[in-house]
């Protein structure tokens, strides 16, 4: 049997298979909040799951700055909003 990784949602705390998963990273090469598609960027991560709920209200709470301790820049919260702007269309 193959193990899947499993992580956290910061929002709410359910499980989900790391790959379904948007992964905020404070990056550990110089400790800014990047996007990481790959999921092979080091430094402390937080992971948020595609409901529309959890992404809003990570946006609205500033959860990620909360769970990474640093700010969060302009650019991130645009990019979880484009993909709460994508799912609009399904
Ligand atoms: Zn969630």
């Amino acid at each position: 049997m193959r193990k899947i990784p499993m992580r956290m949602c910061i929002n709410c705390q359910q499980m989900f298979p790391k790959k379904e998963l948007i992964r905020i990273v404070r990056r550990a090469s110089d400790g800014t909040a990047v996007i990481d598609s790959t999921g092979k960027v080091s430094g402390k991560g937080a992971y948020v799951c595609h409901n529309k709920n959890c992404i809003k209200a990570v946006i609205k709470d500033n959860k990620l700055e909360k769970h990474l301790g640093i700010k969060i820049p302009e650019d991130i919260y645009r990019e979880l909003e484009r993909v709460l702007t994508v799912q609009d269309d399904g």
